[in-house]
């Protein structure tokens, strides 16, 4: 690939330009054009749905026997782990991520094809137990074409949750990247080809959601949508699928408390409270960004963890030693910079960070230090919003009844944290916490065999985990007569 090429698309199994306007996208450490594209136009929507829906229906690849499809899924991590480095090298200029970051998002999107592909050859339909003179099967079937929209802050593994499920289940997939983050979708989609996934059940359509995702969302031929994003987008899209009747999952934001009990172990406490915020520049859905710290534990917990922050390495995201990047635009530190203004604008103060670094890469990308705020309450704005950067907000608690409430009241429901030695208390705290994952002296860990999602406007329905293809299935339940007379109502009597 080379600056001056305009990338192709992969629109119903061939690469041609994108038929809307052509834009660059940007190395958020310097600002410098990384590739140029065309966007997808509606035509290219329609195109692709309705190449998707032939793959679909005559491509045989749904009515293959599921080994013969995990083959190919196995084929399919096979390639991304032989091309590792140059796609997390790719990655780390689409969003601008440390490369040990995308390494280990690589790592995981090849993980979770084969995932899915033992998902799908293992996968049992059951025989459930007759109430009658039948055999009666409850079985799964495809559902056509599958919607997978996308946000920026973790391209190949956020795709690879949605494509290898929704291929394992039989499906084609039309994925809607982010518009600034195209170019691992379109990777994956050249993988899908030389893994010999048949053309046309992975179509790529980078460009603006609100035209793009919006006009896949509606489309008649398309059966499901799996998103992940912001919750705006994500109940404008379940609008959009209660009129349809469509099932959807939605993957959306998050607030997610830590709490860190006065009996913690406080090198495991800082440890997991730095990297649950602070890992991804604190662009995570499941970033912990609201932290409640017991009050006797408080002032030597914070100047522990302060002084932990104040050591992690900010800059160049090729360097194998850095753990922050840079933001992905300018716009997005703008927002975090607001919400630092609202914060101290209603009293907090702050403990670290809150200023633009400089010199050197700092004067050319959208970087941002590690930034903690105190003296605020949970109802304040910059505890109930997602801010989606490196801000913590640290709170004081006294009576665990007070910590729950606070730690509840929150319109997210993604994640938590709790910090304590006693795992009796953690766990009896764990199960009064109102969140989709909670870790208990871990943070941020992630095993595709365990279902993940959230609640209330942390979205809908569950990505992962061993059963996690049914969201791409339909079920379908038959009963086989084995009746040696016809069925008594009717008063036919056999013979006659
Ligand atoms: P957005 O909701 O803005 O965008 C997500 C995707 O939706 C993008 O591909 C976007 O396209 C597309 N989109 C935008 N408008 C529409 C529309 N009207 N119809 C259909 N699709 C649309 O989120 P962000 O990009 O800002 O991503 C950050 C958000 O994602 C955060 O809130 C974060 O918490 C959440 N997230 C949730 C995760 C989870 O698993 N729960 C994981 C990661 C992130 P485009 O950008 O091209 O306009």
């Amino acid at each position: 690939m080379t600056l001056e090429q305009t990338l192709p698309l992969c629109i119903a199994g061939t690469w041609r330009l994108g038929g809307g306007a052509r834009y660059a996208t940007c190395y958020p450490a310097t600002g410098e054009p990384v590739a140029w594209l065309n966007a997808a136009s509606l035509d290219d929507v329609e195109a692709a749905v309705q190449g998707a829906h032939q793959a679909f229906l005559h491509s045989g690849w749904a009515q293959r026997k599921p080994h013969e499809r995990a083959a190919v899924l196995y084929r399919i991590a096979g390639l991304i782990r032989e091309r590792a480095e140059e796609l997390a090298q790719l990655q780390r200029q689409d969003n601008g991520k440390p490369i040990n970051e995308t390494r280990a998002l690589v790592a995981s999107a090849a993980g979770t094809f084969q995932f899915f592909a033992a998902a799908c050859e293992t996968l049992e339909e059951t025989i459930t137990p007759s109430r009658g003179d039948f055999v009666s099967m409850s079985l799964y079937e495809p559902m056509g074409v599958v919607a997978a929209i996308t946000p920026w802050n973790s391209p190949i593994a956020s795709e690879a949750q949605k494509v290898a499920p929704a291929l394992a289940a039989g499906n084609a997939v039309v994925i809607k990247p982010a518009e600034i983050t195209p170019l691992l979708a379109l990777q994956l989609a050249r993988i899908c080809d030389d893994a010999g996934l048949p053309k046309g059940l992975v179509s790529v359509l980078p460009g603006k959601g609100s035209l793009l995702g919006d006009a896949l969302t509606r489309h008649p031929l398309v059966k499901r949508v799996s998103f992940t994003g912001g919750t705006g987008t994500g109940k404008h899209i379940a609008h959009i699928a209660a009129d349809k009747m469509m099932p959807v999952s939605l993957e959306l934001g998050g607030k997610s408390p830590t709490i860190v009990l006065e009996d913690a172990d406080l090198d495991h406490a800082v440890a997991g409270v730095l990297y649950g915020i602070f890992s991804s520049s604190g662009e995570a859905c499941i970033a912990g960004s609201r932290l409640f710290v017991a009050r006797k534990l408080y002032e030597p917990f914070m100047a522990r963890l302060t002084a932990a922050a104040a050591q992690l390495r900010l800059g160049d995201p090729a360097d194998e030693r850095t753990q922050m990047g840079p933001l992905i635009s300018a716009a997005h530190r703008e927002s975090v910079e607001r919400y630092v203004a609202l914060g101290l604008a209603a009293g907090g103060r702050l403990r670290l960070g809150g200023q633009r670094p400089s010199g050197g890469l700092f004067d050319q990308g959208y970087f941002y230090p590690p930034t903690i705020l105190e003296g605020l309450g949970n109802q304040q704005q910059v505890c109930q919003e997602e801010i989606f950067g490196p801000v913590l907000v640290a709170m004081p608690f006294d009576s665990e009844a007070e910590l729950v409430e606070q730690a509840n009241d929150s319109l997210y429901a993604l994640a938590a944290g709790i910090w304590s030695r006693d795992y009796k208390r953690a766990w009896a705290l764990g199960r009064k916490l109102q969140a989709g994952t909670v870790w208990i002296n871990t943070y941020k860990q992630f095993s595709i065999s365990t279902p993940f999602g959230g609640w209330r406007d942390s979205g809908l329905g569950r990505e992962k985990g061993r059963l996690g293809i049914l969201q791409y299935m339909e079920q379908k339940s038959l009963y086989w007569g084995m009746n040696e007379q016809p069925l008594a109502w009717a008063g036919v009597e056999a013979g006659q």
